[in-house]
């Protein structure tokens, strides 16, 4: 049986705590619940992790969010030694605040990078310390310096980062809403979520499911550590924090 787990992340990405109650356990341990601010693995942005509260005070550590058969249902992983919770029974969230901010730091400024070099997309993996994004380009010339300096420019400019949900009828009316035309949204559940960036989408928008700082300037100092050629066709750039070492 496929659960349906309602994820307040995506409406609230701050959201750091909140109440739920237990719907399953799977064979594996795996807890799911009527809701959750705990993000499941997808989309390039690895899972969150932290603990759970039982009435009683005592905690759970959950060490992955993933989801199960289909996408709505969301498994809480525990760590090893875990007890074992009961169907029904209400628990206290909280996620590991400090790494999914950086995530959310991090999965922003992989959405800047794509405004930088709008180029198709062929992989991307969101970090607490390093991000990439794969791009299908010969050599485009970039340099780490030039595309660095673009990406601050972007952050400085305090630039909101906010959702908004279409109708797939929508998208397909106005194919100029997606500026990114390397992201393929998913098609079949009647509506979009799409992430953008400036007031009325003039930076930037795209269909994403992740999480993600509400302003650019929350993004903070980043840079391009590396642009890696990764084949004929591809360049694979990595993003971090701070400032940009001196050579
Ligand atoms: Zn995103």
């Amino acid at each position: 049986m496929a659960y349906s787990t309602e994820a307040v992340f995506r409406d609230d990405a701050y959201l750091r705590e909140t109440a739920a109650r237990v719907l399953a356990v799977n064979d594996r341990g795996g807890i799911i619940l009527d809701r959750t601010i705990f993000y499941a693995t997808s989309g390039g942005q690895p899972g969150d992790t932290g603990t759970m509260l039982r009435e009683d005070g005592s905690p759970i550590a959950v060490a992955a969010t993933i989801t199960g058969e289909h996408k709505d249902e969301i498994i809480h992983v525990p760590g090893p030694d875990q007890p074992v919770v009961q169907v029904g029974e209400r628990l206290k969230l909280a996620i590991d605040w400090p790494r999914r901010l950086l995530l959310m730091r991090m999965h922003a400024a992989c959405h800047l990078l794509t405004v930088v070099c709008p180029y198709p997309i062929t992989g991307a993996a969101v970090g607490e310390d390093d991000s990439r994004v794969d791009f299908d380009i010969p050599d485009a010339g970039f340099t780490k310096e030039a595309v660095t300096e673009q990406l601050m420019e972007l952050v400085r400019a305090n630039h909101p980062i906010y959702t908004r949900w279409i109708a797939e009828e929508e998208l397909a009316a106005n194919p100029t809403l997606v500026k990114s035309k390397n992201v393929r949204p998913p098609s079949g559940t009647g509506r979009i979520r799409l992430v953008c960036i400036g007031d009325n989408a003039s930076v930037d928008s795209q269909p994403c499911g992740g999480t993600h700082v509400a302003r650019t300037v929350e993004i903070g100092e980043i840079h391009i550590a590396k642009i890696e050629k990764k084949g004929r066709e591809n360049r694979r750039f990595r993003i971090r924090f701070g400032a940009m070492p001196a050579n």
